[in-house]
């Protein structure tokens, strides 16, 4: 998905569109060099949700429910040396997403980032002043939620004493200790009655991210996924998959699937991608939300593909993917690559290499229910 999943504009084109059922529309926006600022117009009730990603620096824009007009799908708006670009495509079938990248060498702070409405349709994302990065302190390279009046609260940290306040960077917090490297035969790990539903990204029409070559995120995550659940059943845990084939299944049952089966968490599996003229850009990034629970079941995923792959360290990460703030149980989305990478699509290329994947996440699953 995603997240955080940047699509390549190229995805719009093969996105089959239900105009009928889209609750709203982007009907305008540009990018205000001189001011700074995004303008937007769209119809009544939308919502706009913010985050910031660092490497390269974005401020992503999410607006959910809603479409692109049709003749505003493909843009992008040339930005300045301070603001690479904007680019707007849709997301996902249910999602407009915006993306502001800044020049390679610029940041800025979040928390200075405003939108702001002058009425029900139109909308402004004013830019803070931005910042050469390095005259900035680092900030960790979290997604931070950016707050947005209308928009839900951003999520309260729970007081588990094992969850350190504030925003963890990929180098901390750790978790208790150390997983045991894959060649350490773990002890008999105590799995029987646990349920975990493995979500396979995209589907169907919809098939997420498209990488180096045409490769196809919904196939390169099936295979992934279809194999973590096999793995995961030899070592006697009942795992579900919310997609069994190539078919477009919402985000909505994905999450309700996970609830019915009483699954006792919930693992979502997407490749990453960002744009094709960035091959230079790999690695892997593992999401949570909110809960402490959630972060240690990324955690353990995360450190299990570091040891056994020779994915690039994006980190751990908080995000507001819908399937993983939607689940009442643990729950995270892996982007186990991505497939603009020049490195990482070679690696999804590989049946071995994406079984190596597929172990290392089974592997990470058990490390958590072994450690709960
Ligand atoms: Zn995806």
């Amino acid at each position: 998905m995603k997240l955080s999943w940047l699509l390549p504009l190229t995805v719009i084109s093969i996105l089959g569109f239900c105009e009928s059922s889209w609750a709203a529309r982007l009907t305008y926006w540009k990018f205000n060099k001189p001011l700074g600022r995004v303008e937007l117009i769209t119809d009544e009730g939308v919502k706009p949700e913010a985050h910031f990603l660092s490497n390269p620096s974005r401020v992503i824009i999410d607006l959910p429910d809603t479409r692109i007009l049709k003749a505003k799908r493909k843009k992008t708006a040339r930005g300045t040396k301070f603001v690479r670009e904007v680019r707007v495509g849709q997301f996902d079938r249910r999602t407009t997403r915006m993306v502001i990248e800044l020049g390679s060498q610029y940041t800025l702070n979040p928390d200075n980032v405003e939108i702001r409405s002058s009425s029900p349709t139109r909308w402004f994302i004013q830019l803070p002043k931005v910042l050469p990065l390095d005259q900035v302190a680092d900030q960790g390279r979290e997604p931070i939620s950016i707050d947005v009046p209308e928009v839900d609260s951003p999520p309260s940290w729970p007081s588990s004493p094992s969850m350190p306040p504030g925003r963890p960077t990929p180098s901390d917090p750790s978790p208790p200790s150390d997983p045991p490297s894959p060649s350490t035969p773990l002890p008999p790990v105590k799995v029987g009655g646990m349920v975990v539903a493995i979500d396979p990204g995209h589907g169907g029409a919809d098939g997420g991210a498209v990488g180096i070559g045409g490769i196809q995120e919904k196939i390169v995550v099936f295979s992934i996924s279809h194999q973590v659940a096999e793995q995961l059943r030899r070592k006697g845990v009942r795992a579900v998959l919310t997609r069994t084939g190539d078919q477009e299944v919402d985000l909505e049952p994905r999450v309700s699937m996970a609830r019915r089966i009483g699954a006792d968490l919930f693992v979502s599996i997407h490749a990453n991608a960002i744009s094709l003229s960035r091959p230079d850009i790999n690695g892997l990034e593992t999401y949570y939300y909110g809960s402490a629970q959630g972060y240690r079941l990324a955690r353990a995923i995360h450190n299990r593909l570091l040891n056994s792959t020779s994915l690039q360290d994006r980190g751990v990460r908080q995000a507001r993917f819908y399937v993983i703030r939607r689940t009442s149980m643990p729950a995270t989305l892996v982007e186990t690559g991505f497939v603009t990478g020049s490195q990482d699509a070679a690696r999804f290329r590989s049946a071995a290499q994406r079984t190596k994947i597929a172990e290392a996440i089974a592997q990470g699953i058990l490390d958590y229910i072994q450690r709960r």
